[in-house]
């Protein structure tokens, strides 16, 4: 005799959660795995009613398990969110030609609007000519430290409030561990948080923070989903990949370890005179940044001047030896740019004072 679902006690059980270890049924675990990401949406108060939020998608299953989460839960519960999606077009021949193509199936299966943004457009570079540059060795550390500001850059373009990415528990742990090793107590207390202020007034955060990636993979092939699963042309980080395997090792033992950790990193506080870098803004670009010149400036003009392993291994002196050829577009330009669509974004608001759903481009005072 089948199996019965340990919540429901009347369908067939056919998915074993890794998390709680209950056999449940497949309407049962949509049901629980939704529930569990709106609980932690809500729990953490992370959007207000309005918010113009972004998510990160790249094709992958996370984010395509993301976009299809929020839709349903905006639609679900009200949240009253405008909802994008923000893709990175990091310019690799064979992987993200492939999965963007997923990310344009999604803007039409959810009906969602999308931006794409280009390492080409905004740096001038693509990761294949990055790697033909620099060789597969330290590729991954352009990569990361670019996207982070392209999606901030791509998030001022559309005067988002907020952008989700599809960082599930399993990243966040894997992250916990990765700063530990490396002894780095500042990224420690900043990677645990649910939701981090990026760009301004821009809030970051992560809603699969507690959801396993096993129970998000299991979710899209239930679900359907579309979603590109092909692993990156050039090399994973190695670094990311020891913890990852170490993790692995340790769920096999004791399956609760993902979110023991994570626990423990929440629980970590770094003592009050311990002195953590102060952040201020690049004096190039004029993105937010811990040193004069940001780590997105070094790299490039490492990489415009022949010498790619500035900003990996650079010297105070290789820095200031001189501007970079092409600037990037600055900071300020696209912030002043966002700040005036939200001008003209609040000023055509619906009147709160009035039941007419009034929009004006002259503002709500004049609504009778
Ligand atoms: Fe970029 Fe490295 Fe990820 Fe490929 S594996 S997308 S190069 S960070």
């Amino acid at each position: 005799m089948p199996r019965l679902c340990d919540i429901c006690n009347d369908a067939r059980a056919i998915v074993r959660r890794p998390k709680t270890a209950q056999s449940i049924c497949k309407e049962c675990f949509f049901h629980v795995f939704e529930t569990e990401v709106h609980n932690t949406i809500v729990d953490s108060n992370l959007f207000k009613p309005g918010d113009r939020v972004g998510i990160g998608a790249s094709g992958g299953k996370d984010s395509t398990v993301l976009a299809y989460v929020m839709k349903t839960l905006n639609d679900r519960y009200s949240y009253g969110l405008d909802l994008y999606l923000l893709s990175v077009d990091e310019g690799i021949s064979g992987y993200r030609d492939d999965s963007l193509e997923t990310v344009k199936r999604n803007k039409e299966q959810y009906g969602l609007p999308l931006l794409i943004v280009s390492y080409e457009q905004l740096y001038g570079w693509s990761m294949d000519s990055i790697v033909a540059a620099v060789g597969r060795k330290n590729n991954c550390t352009f990569c990361g430290v670019f996207r982070r500001q392209a999606l901030d850059r791509g998030a001022l373009m559309l005067d988002l409030d907020h952008i989700v990415t599809g960082h599930n528990a399993d990243d966040v742990a894997e992250t916990i561990l990765m700063n530990i090793f490396r002894g780095d107590i500042s990224r420690l207390g900043r990677c645990t948080e649910i939701a981090t202020t990026g760009e301004g007034y821009i809030v970051r955060s992560k809603p699969f923070k507690y959801a396993y990636e096993k129970e998000i993979v299991m979710y899209a092939y239930l679900r359907r989903l579309d979603y590109f699963s092909t692993e990156c042309t050039y090399s994973p980080n190695a670094y990311r990949g020891y913890a990852r395997e170490f993790l692995k090792k340790l769920e096999r033992v004791r399956p609760s370890a993902i979110l023991d950790i994570i626990h423990s990193g929440e629980a970590m506080h770094v003592a009050k005179d311990v002195q953590l870098p102060s952040l201020d803004r690049c004096q190039r670009c004029g993105y937010i940044s811990s040193n004069s010149i940001c780590k997105a400036c070094v790299l490039l003009e490492g990489l415009e001047r022949g010498i790619p392993k500035l900003g990996i291994s650079r010297t105070k002196q290789d820095v200031e030896a001189g501007p970079r050829e092409s600037d990037l577009v600055h900071f300020e330009k696209l912030r002043q740019d966002a700040l005036e669509m939200r001008k003209t974004r609040q000023n055509s608001a619906a009147c709160p004072q009035s039941a007419c759903a009034c929009r004006s481009e002259s503002g709500t005072e004049n609504c009778s």
